[in-house]
């Protein structure tokens, strides 16, 4: 199976589980992390979508909300200084 098709179903099954029985993000990480790590891929802490380790934690839809709310900024035209901002959940 092609590395794109394992990704998209590892997320389908995690949306499935979540909706069973909802899940905290660490419990997801540690259920799935054999195969998080085989495909070199992480989860979103906000939707638990898979994402590439290099996102960080967020998925770019995440990070542009946070971008908006925390900066008052508009994604678009600051879109350069993106990657020098840095978001926890602290
Ligand atoms: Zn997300």
């Amino acid at each position: 199976m092609a590395m794109r098709a394992m990704v998209q179903e590892l997320g389908n099954q995690i949306a499935q589980e979540n909706l069973n029985r909802p899940l905290t993000y660490e419990q997801l990480m540690n259920r799935h992390r054999d195969q998080l790590t085989k495909l070199n891929i992480s989860l979103c802490r906000e939707c638990f979508i898979p994402i590439g380790k290099e996102e960080g934690e967020h998925c770019n839809e995440v990070r542009k909300h946070y971008l908006v709310r925390l900066r008052g900024l508009q994604p678009k035209r600051h879109a350069k200084a993106r990657k020098h901002i840095s978001i926890s959940d602290e």
